[in-house]
């Protein structure tokens, strides 16, 4: 059976060790039981840290450990105390929890933290790298490990990676403050599959890459070098059934078998019959906007005062990184803040806060979920917020209001919940009042259509559909593999050419037989490449001929005295060695006049765009703007000119970051065409990179060689990686005796 490697900072096991004795105790996480739900397809196995401090582990135990965790499917990466200070409590919960969050004030920045980062995630890239098998798919999760896809991958390319990032993912202009931005995007885009909670987590992850690596991104695939990452969101899911069948066992619950927690509660109930409960569960988290959410609380009392001894908050606090700074200071906020609250309204049958700072079991848990009323949930940033989600589940009678910050994840798929700025006191105010006085009606409604959406994209749904979009980039990955020009082929192509009598090699320039450069003069030939054209065209019966967008004037300049063809403004312009420039198609130029104004408007509004002019066309060209401006402003321009030329013989040419408008019908395609027409070719080669090349690609005979520089989709019967990769084929062909 196929394995899934899971890989993350902790494992879903709790180990402890407590008078020489080990005890193993599963943790039951969504993440767990989203796997459960594949185990007829996929075997488990997970890979993380067991919670145990290495240094000060008895080593005498370390045998029975290991041997415990194996038969839980677990493989420990185990981590000592600075480890873990430097690693998890530095650089994942004080540099990227923090900035992720959009929590600036608190984000540190610190070498040793980001050292340790590396060497962990290093750590676990060995654990993974030892263990994995052949044909097993690995699946990284969060935050703590964002650098271990690409180690992965540079190891083992076949691999198949997905990448889950549980928290949000900032903007750029957030992400870009950090100093080690590029190796964290980098690290993440080893992954074939990215995956985020939300769909502006996504784009603010793409927008990321674009700007720093400068990478292609068609629509959520982004191309590099030899391959192609999928980018996408998925909004996790809880194990809705096991919500939903608890809250229905405890609502038959005997009294006797009652926690000491539900008596509590149904003893506030007692006192105040008609009491609305507001519940709220939290980690002890800056993120979570407790103490928000406490004064806005406040400010309900102070506004509303018919509601007193009719409401009271149980807010649930689960300690958490308690020896982080910041996460102290909260504490002691939220006691002061809690303290304030019962101070100033409560009276003797009356505590407007009930506040508990411990973490509850699952039962105690389900219990407070189905006696509130009303969940009241602020996070000030939060990845998903699975608790929202929970308190849906648990709503058996259909009945309960949801209020929930626009600025939770959870929020994204919530549009039936009360929606709220976490920041504005008014609007929760507001919504508690509208949650008290909300009919039956219309909390029956509401949360039978969040139930029915929960219940439908739970997490074996998630988990599901992450796996098999993941799966799914093989197809992609193998459509280009098939199309790679590999070793056999390439011999085929070598013979075909040492066996022929008359050859023709249509080579593209730009980004073919030189890389991009931000202007396009600076992208000269260089001396090798000068030499290797040389070479081909010193050859007997082959004919070198650069088929280019350019303009015949830089091409005069490089190449005049050369003794190959040069084909310009992707097909105007023919120059045979030794002769003058002829015109390959009779066009006109009147057209200009027309477009050239509204292209320099265009210049004048997008910073680092120019406008080029050739013989007979016009360019417009957008490498140098704001990537995200420059793709904006290029469907503007596009739009704009397809109302103008209609009825003219004028055409707009997408080009690799240009946009150029010429004449019709003319292409490098046509042009080829011309020159191969009533000669006996056997030996046709067309290599080129962009959408322009594909016309020449669409003219060759079949039996004609055509290459595609960049691993996408092409008419060309072969893909190579780059620039450099058609040089080498080049020197071969050089090689060979005709
Ligand atoms: N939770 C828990 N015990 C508690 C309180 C909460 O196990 O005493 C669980 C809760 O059921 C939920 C998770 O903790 O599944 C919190 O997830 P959420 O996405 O809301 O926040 P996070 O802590 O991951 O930021």
């Amino acid at each position: 059976m196929q394995r899934i490697i899971i890989v993350s900072n902790r494992l879903p096991i709790n180990i402890s060790i407590f008078n020489g004795q080990i005890n193993v105790e599963p943790s039951v996480g969504g993440l767990a039981t989203g796997m459960s739900s594949v185990h007829k397809f996929y075997e488990t196995v997970w890979i993380g840290w067991p919670g145990l401090d290495f240094d000060t582990l008895d080593f005498t135990l370390l045998d029975d450990i290991n041997r415990k965790l194996e038969e839980n499917n677990c493989i420990p990466v185990y981590l000592n105390e600075n480890e873990m200070e430097n690693y998890y409590f530095g650089f994942s919960n004080k540099t990227i929890w923090p900035l992720y969050h959009y929590f600036t004030q608190y984000v540190e920045y610190e070498d040793v933290f980001w050292h340790a980062y590396v060497d962990v995630n290093k750590r676990f890239a060995e654990k993974v790298l030892d263990f994995i098998k052949d044909d097993d798919i690995i699946w990284v999760h969060d935050y703590h490990l964002q650098l271990l896809p690409k180690m992965i991958k540079d190891a083992r390319p076949d691999m198949l990676i997905g990448f889950f990032l549980h928290i949000p993912f900032p903007s750029f202009e957030l992400f870009r403050s950090l100093p080690w931005r590029r190796e964290i995007i980098e690290g993440m885009l080893g992954a074939d599959l990215l995956g985020f909670h939300t769909y502006d987590y996504e784009r603010h992850f793409i927008s990321s890459v674009r700007r720093l690596l400068g990478y292609d991104i068609n629509l959520n695939q982004i191309s590099f070098e030899n391959r192609i990452v999928k980018v996408d969101s998925f909004p996790m899911g809880i194990d809705y059934e096991r919500y939903n069948k608890a809250a229905t066992k405890l609502k038959d619950k005997h009294e006797k078998d009652k926690t000491q927690m539900a008596k509590e509660i149904e003893s506030l109930i007692a006192l105040i019959p008609d009491i609305k409960l507001i519940l709220s569960i939290d980690r002890l988290d800056y993120t979570k906007g407790i103490a928000n959410r406490l004064r806005a609380y406040e400010y309900f009392l102070e506004q509303f005062p018919q509601f007193h001894k009719k409401v009271t908050l149980i807010m649930l606090c689960v300690p958490s990184r308690s020896n982080v700074e910041q996460y102290q200071a909260m504490k002691s906020e939220v006691d002061e803040l809690v303290g304030r609250i019962n101070g100033k309204y409560a009276s003797i049958n009356w505590t407007p806060v009930l506040y508990f700072y411990r973490s509850l079991p699952f039962e105690s848990l389900i219990e407070l979920y189905t006696y509130s009323d009303i969940a009241l949930i602020t996070p000030i940033r939060d990845g998903m917020n699975l608790v929202a989600k929970e308190y849906l589940a648990t709503r058996i009678n259909g009945r309960g209001v949801l209020i929930l910050s626009e600025m939770a994840g959870a929020a994204k798929e919530m549009g039936e919940a009360i929606t709220i700025n976490p920041n504005n006191y008014g609007e929760i105010a507001d919504a508690l009042n509208a949650a008290i006085l909300m009919p039956d009606k219309e909390q029956e409604e509401r949360i039978a259509v969040l139930q029915n959406r929960l219940s439908r994209y739970n997490i074996e749904k998630w988990t599901k559909d992450f796996l098999s979009s993941l799966t799914n980039t093989i197809v992609a990955r193998n459509r280009y593999a098939t199309k790679k020009l590999v070793a056999d082929e390439e011999l085929k192509m070598l013979n075909a050419y040492s066996k022929a009598k008359k050859r023709i090699l249509f080579l593209d320039y730009d980004g073919t037989l030189v890389g991009f450069q931000k202007k396009p003069e600076l992208a000269s030939p260089d001396e090798e490449l000068y030499q290797l054209l040389d070479q081909l065209a010193m050859k007997k019966d082959t004919e070198v001929v650069l088929i280019s967008g350019r303009d015949k004037e830089t091409f005069t300049e490089w190449f005049a005295k050369k003794n190959y063809s040069l084909i310009t403004e992707h097909g105007v312009w023919i120059k045979e060695p030794r002769s003058d420039w002829d015109l390959v198609e009779k066009v006109n130029n009147e057209w200009k006049e027309l477009i050239r104004p509204l292209i320099e408007f265009y210049v004048d509004r997008t910073p680092g765009s120019f406008v080029e002019e050739k013989n007979f066309s016009l360019v417009w060209h957008f490498r140098k703007c704001d990537p995200d401006l420059g793709n904006l402003r290029a469907i503007e321009l596009k739009d704009e000119l397809t109302s103008l030329i209609a009825n003219r013989n004028i055409e707009i040419l997408e080009g690799n970051k240009v946009i150029e408008i010429k004449n019709s019908g003319i292409n490098k395609g046509r042009a080829a065409s011309k020159k191969i027409t009533g000669e006996d070719y056997d030996f046709i080669l067309g290599i080129g990179d962009d959408w322009t090349d594909e016309y020449l690609f669409n003219e060759l005979p079949g039996a004609a060689f055509t290459i595609k520089v960049g691993m996408v989709n092409t008419l060309a019967r072969y893909n190579l990686e780059s620039f450099n990769d058609v040089r080498k084929l080049l020197r071969k062909l050089t090689e060979i005796d005709v």
